[in-house]
């Protein structure tokens, strides 16, 4: 299946092909079509395999543009794949007007709520700065519609398993939520049968 074929939106298409994907990745012909219908997806794929474009396209797609209240979150386990991710997604939305922001550490929490107030459709962070931006209403929990998990595995190693399960009490229980993985271990699974709804799979 091609990029053409998805049903994407053109200025989303054309944001696609600018960055120079010509075709999708096996992930992305699997996993973009069920990302766009809304429902919950897991997706265990390693880093390479396009992981990244997959949730990226899926969640561009679904936004509302008109509507500058942050839809979107995408939990990172680093600062540097945060910012790689924000990269991505600004580039693929270009086209589009979308106004994506990523919350890292070394930049004053003023800037970053300023950034908000002016208005953003997607917000990338690490769990704890996520945590401080939807805790001090920072963010409005309530506008949230889609939730991705990048790397749970790697967020699991890197301890943040209680910040994650403290996470998802702040969030909507019908948003849409993706959740990326190399691996599957116990407590991802635990994650997926507590905060997903009946989720499709894809493994790659
Ligand atoms: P990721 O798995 O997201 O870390 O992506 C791995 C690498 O593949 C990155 O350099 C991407 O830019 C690249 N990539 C992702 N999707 C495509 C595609 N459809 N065509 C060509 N390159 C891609």
């Amino acid at each position: 299946q091609e990029f053409d074929q998805m049903g994407l939106a053109d200025e989303l298409l054309k944001g696609i092909y600018a960055y120079g994907y010509e075709k999708p990745s096996m992930i992305q012909q699997k996993a973009i079509p069920q990302c766009l219908t809304g429902r919950d997806v897991i997706a265990q794929a390693q880093s390479g395999t396009g992981k990244t474009a997959t949730f990226s396209v899926g969640v561009l797609q679904r936004l509302d543009i008109e509507d500058k209240r942050c839809q979107a979150l995408i939990l990172a386990p680093t600062r540097e794949l945060a910012i790689q991710t924000h990269r991505v997604v600004t580039a693929l939305g270009d086209y589009m007007g979308v106004v994506c922001h990523a919350f890292v550490g070394g930049r004053r929490v003023s800037e970053d709520v300023a950034m908000i107030r002016r208005g953003i459709h997607v917000g990338i962070a690490t769990p704890g700065r996520m945590m401080h931006l939807l805790g001090k209403k920072f963010i409005d929990p309530e506008s949230i519609r889609m939730f991705v998990m990048d790397e749970a595995d790697e967020m699991l190693s890197k301890g943040f398993l209680d910040q994650i399960y403290d996470l998802f009490q702040f969030l909507p229980r019908e948003i849409q939520v993706i959740l990326v993985s190399a691996t599957m271990p116990r407590e991802i699974m635990d994650i997926t049968s507590r905060f997903m709804n009946n989720p499709v799979k894809i493994l790659v």
